[in-house]
């Protein structure tokens, strides 16, 4: 099959390299012209582990290309995939559409011979129609099926999400399309992957519903940490204790500073605009928004107990700023709250990230950043672990107490043993244990 991948961001460029792998001939397009000359110079844009290798194999072999003008591949392709962008509207948090409906605008003036467009963004119930509209008023004479395939790959484990995924679903009622995209995942048959053909305002709504479990998930042992710190509970057994049932699951119990990325916050905000509009409101996904973003805010509050209540003239050592491990994505990473509150309230932030300070350079005022973790610890009167990155699960815990002023770590992922930190003499704090076993 011949594919065209519009916009090759962190869903773009992983689908379109695993798609080229599959053994489909794949052309990645993005207006980004400096992203496009990096790849040709088989850079990545992105921090994704095994991404380089898989794209340097698939460009070598033939089946991977890149251009900033979709034109040629769009002519060509059995299916066009929409993998741009998009962000909450500023204001409303609905979903802004007008990356995705620009892209629908340039596949319809170019598209030639039966064409499956596929939208692998994530995008509001109705938004296939939008799109089906635009075209077909642009083009009345084209040949051509809008499907929804919205995309699951987790960043930082985004290959094998990509190739092994729990299921794949696919929305539409066309046959005719539903045989191109059998095709394109037929690899996926090998490890017996659920493919689900639904409606197309179905599997729009299976994105955002899945989603919004997830967060809600999050959120709901959030808040029993903070039970647990208030009866004396520990939220890993508890979690542990709960998860083993098979009805709950364990994935998605651990307690933290509240969920972030560039999926959790966006998406659950779109769908309860969704919802309201659609006079059935969502009011389990609506507190889950509402509690989620006074955690994330409550977080420095934490750090201030830590060090007696007053952070003036104190400095924080942050470890940790994308808002989860082996990606370098900072979209509402919880350390773009957490930072500043630390500032506003006196602190001198002094922060590393193995993967994600050049671009919380771009979004983090007054933070310094330093080259490594003992770098950041060093001089400091508190560490705190904002990311459960692998390199702070293996910190040389004597070196860190040297290097800091007082031995005092607050561990918002859990990293650590209360007991065992105890025992090397740090005053330890984390989310939902007892300070001691
Ligand atoms: P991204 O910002 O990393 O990439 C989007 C890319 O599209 C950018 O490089 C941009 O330059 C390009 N683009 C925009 N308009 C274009 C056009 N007209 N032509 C060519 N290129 C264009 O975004 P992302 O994280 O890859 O997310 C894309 C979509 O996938 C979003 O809807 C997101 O919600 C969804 N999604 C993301 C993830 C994730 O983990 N990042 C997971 C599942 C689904």
């Amino acid at each position: 099959m011949r594919v065209a991948m519009i916009g090759t961001g962190y869903v773009g460029l992983v689908s379109g390299a695993c798609f080229a792998d599959f053994g489909h001939t794949v052309t990645c397009v993005d207006k980004d012209a400096s992203k496009i000359d990096r790849l040709h110079q088989n850079i990545m844009p992105i921090y994704e582990p095994g991404l380089d290798d898989l794209v340097a194999t698939n460009v070598k072999d033939g089946r991977l290309s890149f251009a900033t003008d979709g034109a040629e591949a769009i002519r060509r392709a059995d299916a066009v995939f929409i993998a741009v962008g998009t962000p909450s509207r500023r204001g409303d948090g609905h979903a802004d559409l007008s990356y995705v409906y620009a892209a629908a605008e340039e596949i319809a003036d170019l598209m030639q011979g039966f064409t499956v467009v596929v939208t692998k963004s994530t995008v509001p119930v109705g938004t296939g129609d939008e799109i089906e509209r635009i075209i077909r008023e642009r083009r009345p004479d084209a040949d051509f099926a809008v499907v929804s395939n919205p995309e699951f790959l987790r960043e930082g484990a985004a290959i094998g999400d990509f190739k092994r995924p729990d299921r794949v679903v696919v929305g539409t009622d066309n046959e005719r399309a539903r045989a191109v995209m059998a095709e394109l995942y037929r690899p996926l048959n090998l490890n017996e992957t659920p493919i689900m053909f639904t409606g197309r305002r179905t599997s729009e709504l299976i994105k955002y519903a899945a989603n919004a479990f997830l967060a809600m998930k999050i959120t709901f042992i959030n808040e029993v940490a903070d039970l647990c710190e208030a009866v004396g509970a520990d939220v890993q057994q508890v979690a542990r204790g709960i998860g083993l049932d098979n009805r709950i699951g364990s994935k998605f119990l651990h307690a933290g500073p509240g969920y972030g990325g560039s999926c959790f916050p966006k998406d659950t905000l779109a769908l309860v605009r969704t919802a309201t509009d659609a006079g059935s409101p969502v009011r389990l996904i609506e507190t889950t928004v509402a509690i989620n973003d006074a955690r994330k805010k409550a977080m420095a509050d934490r750090v201030a107990e830590a060090l007696g209540g007053d952070l003036k003239g104190r400095t924080v050592a942050l470890l940790g700023l994308t808002f989860k491990p082996n990606t370098d994505d900072m979209r509402d990473a919880p350390s773009l709250d957490v930072a500043p509150a630390l500032i506003a309230r006196g602190a001198t932030v002094q922060a590393f990230d193995p993967e994600g300070m050049e671009e919380a350079a771009k979004l983090l005022d007054g933070v310094v950043f330093k080259s490594g973790p003992y770098d950041a610890v060093e001089g400091a009167d508190v560490v705190v672990i904002l990311t459960e990155w692998n390199q702070f699960r293996a910190l040389d815990l004597d070196r860190v107490k040297l290097l800091l002023k007082q031995p005092v770590m607050v561990d918002l992922r859990n990293v650590y043993r209360p007991d065992d930190m105890k025992a090397r003499g740090f005053r330890y704090t984390s989310i939902g244990r007892p300070d001691h076993a």
